[in-house]
């Protein structure tokens, strides 16, 4: 396997989802990093093409989880509360038994798969170098992939114990040699401040990752968020990528 497509936190964005796999083109595998619900106007649209996609691995995140009811949404904000109560009520039943389906944590290829941290993998987000220290003995494998903050983002640990971070750039490739957690961004609702979808490819055999940012078409998205009557604040951002 060469190349494998990496994506995280589609949140039923099905524009930004079809952008990604067409611009993905041929792949041998795809991981998806989890929340393939919330927030977006197209749950159902989005779960029916991740589903449909060949040698998937998909993992839980926790707006799938909260739509199936597996965690209580009171510990979300207003909107993704209100977001959540909407999918609940929109889900097919075949979509909810595929997200209770979904696994917490896959080790795939020696890589370990989780959506949050591989400590608390639906919930801990790794937003800062000293959280992702305290992660790095909770998996053993060379690399760990995870999604969650919506923001592409790489954690090394050197030798002696010394751990460092920097933020992806687009079109920017990673030689994975050290132990490394990485982040291929969001692909349905960045949050960098760079409002274009996110991926990455993972080159098992050459040891290389690359992410990716792409255009695509917002505004139809934000059409479907209003005429759902969906916080109008999930459309602003959007256009935005916060
Ligand atoms: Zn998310």
């Amino acid at each position: 396997m060469t190349r494998i497509l990496i994506i995280s936190d589609i949140h039923a964005n099905f524009t930004a989802l079809q952008a990604v796999l067409e611009a993905a083109g041929n792949v041998d595998a795809t991981w998806c990093l989890g929340d393939l619900v919330g927030y977006g106007p197209d749950p159902n649209e989005c779960i029916d093409l991740i589903r449909s996609t060949p040698r998937l691995t998909c993992l839980m995140g926790n707006h799938d989880a909260a739509a199936i009811g597996w965690i209580d949404t009171l510990f979300f904000n207003r909107e993704a509360r209100l977001s959540s109560q909407w999918v609940q009520s929109r889900i097919s039943e075949d979509n909810i038994l595929f997200l209770k389906s979904l696994p917490e944590r896959v080790i795939a290829e020696n890589v370990t798969l989780v959506h949050g941290s591989p400590r608390n993998p639906v919930w801990e987000y790794l937003l800062d170098i000293q959280t992702a220290a305290i992660n790095f003995p909770y998996f053993q494998t060379p690399l760990c992939f995870v999604g969650h903050t919506h923001v592409p983002i790489l954690y090394m640990a050197e030798e002696k114990q010394k751990e460092t971070m920097r933020k992806i750039k687009s079109e920017e490739v990673i030689s994975l040699t050290t132990k490394m957690i990485i982040n291929p961004g969001s692909v349905g609702q960045p949050r960098d401040r760079d409002k274009r979808a996110a991926y990455a490819i993972y080159n098992p055999e050459h040891k290389t990752w690359k992410s990716y940012r792409i255009e695509y078409d917002i505004g139809s998205v934000q059409a479907r968020i209003l005429s759902e009557n969906l916080p109008l604040r999930q459309a602003h951002r959007l256009a935005e990528g916060w």
